[in-house]
């Protein structure tokens, strides 16, 4: 008998973006000059008071296991903030503190889907949504906008969307930074009425919105839907917080009970130090507002430089700190496929710019540029990305 690993092992890859971002990090700690445009977190530290709340847990020093859905105040804390919001209703039995929001969604998908089940996902995707599906041996189905990067009722249709036990909705975007607004939400809600599904709401970059209309969820323009809802967020973005892992789900009892069964049995809780200081960071939302602002003030210097690059295209993402630059100008239409992976790698070798193909996302031919950076740090990138388009063979 052969000594081998599950199934599991073989279809499994990386994380392309905690990768080629620990990549970044890498280089730059070994002293070369690159500019890390990978990183899918905030480049700010911790509000102080989240840190002042973890030194004195530290210093109280009984830090033992929690219950296994998080710590009665901080279910609490979360069902009051969102609370505080318009057109929104939550009970703290309607939460679970998770492992960040990528345990809230293993822990939704595991629990909802059974193998063989789809799983409709709008392109281009956060790349982690193919990868829990097919680990829980289910299977996507992409759906492709027509125009721009956000999707429409046609579009589901098109698709077969229908089939699905449950369609993923991404709203601000990773990696496009697109918005829906209430109208299209609206519309969204619409079609989802005549089927039979659940709905994972991944909202983790709600509070970095520049528009004036700000985020809205589907819970609040569709409260009719709320039971099949799963709403997935955390503190890792908007409160710079991503090594904290503290991420929530808000769904409805009997969901939020089996979410919490199986988290149970596979991380317990989370850290017991995390979950005391999250409860300061509700608290925090000056900072939340000024880290918003400057996420918008890089989007603009972002855009603005951009914009003086002849051949690349773009649409301005109204939140999040990504921008999705497509390059399909400069690569060979016969070597497509592979193009965005060739073109990253030479401006890594010949600019020292770090960015992340847009293949493992669904959509090739493009680079993800993180602004999460300093305005000086994006203009010189910008520069980086000219110089290298230029002597890019294609
Ligand atoms: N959803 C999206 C769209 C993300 O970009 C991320 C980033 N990691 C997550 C979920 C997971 O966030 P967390 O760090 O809280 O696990
Ligand atoms: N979500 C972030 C990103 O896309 C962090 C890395 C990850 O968890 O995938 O870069």
């Amino acid at each position: 008998m052969s000594l081998r690993l599950g199934w599991l092992a073989e279809v499994l890859g990386d994380s392309p973006t905690l990768k080629l971002s620990s990549q970044a990090k890498a280089l730059i700690e070994a002293g070369e000059p690159v500019i890390n445009l990978t990183a899918g977190e905030p480049d700010f530290s911790t509000p102080e008071p989240v840190l002042a709340a973890a030194r004195k847990v530290l210093e109280d020093g009984r830090i033992g296991y929690t219950a296994s859905a998080g710590i009665p105040e901080l279910r609490a804390r979360v069902a009051a903030h969102y609370n505080a919001r318009p057109d929104q209703e939550v009970r703290p039995d309607q939460v679970i503190v998770s492992n960040g929001a990528k345990q809230v969604l293993y822990n939704a998908l595991s629990i909802l889907l059974d193998a063989g089940d789809k799983v409709a996902v709008p392109v281009p995707y956060w790349v982690t949504y193919p990868a829990q599906v097919a680990a829980l041996r289910g299977e996507i189905i992409p759906v492709e906008p027509t125009a721009g990067w956000k999707i429409t009722p046609d579009d589901l249709d098109r698709a077969g969307a229908a089939d699905a036990r449950a369609l993923i909705l991404n709203s601000p975007s990773n990696p496009t930074g697109a918005v829906y607004t209430r109208q299209e939400l609206e519309d969204l809600a619409d079609w989802c009425r005549r089927g039979d599904f659940f709905i994972l709401c991944d909202e983790i970059y709600e509070d970095l919105v520049f528009t004036d209309e700000g985020h809205v969820s589907l819970v609040q323009v569709a409260p009719d839907l709320r039971k099949r809802i799963v709403r997935i967020s955390g503190l890792s973005k908007s409160y710079a917080m991503t090594g904290w892992r503290v991420g929530f789900g808000i769904a409805d009892v009997p969901t939020i009970a089996a979410m919490t069964r199986l988290q149970s049995h596979s991380t317990s809780n989370i850290c017991t130090i995390a979950q005391k200081a999250a409860v300061a960071a509700f608290d925090c939302q000056a900072e939340v507002t000024a880290m918003r602002a400057a996420f918008h003030r890089r989007r603009d210097v972002l855009v603005g430089c951009l914009r003086d690059i002849d051949g690349v295209r773009f649409e301005v993402p109204a939140g999040a700190f990504y921008l999705m630059l497509d390059c399909r100008e400069f690569i060979d239409p016969e070597r497509r496929e592979d193009g965005c992976w060739r073109l990253a790698s030479h401006l890594l070798e010949t600019q020292k710019l770090a960015t992340i193909p847009g293949k493992p996302f669904g959509a090739p031919g493009h680079l993800r540029l993180s602004f999460a950076r300093s305005e000086d740090e994006l203009r010189e990138a910008v520069g980086r990305i000219a110089a290298g388009l230029r002597e890019f063979p294609g």
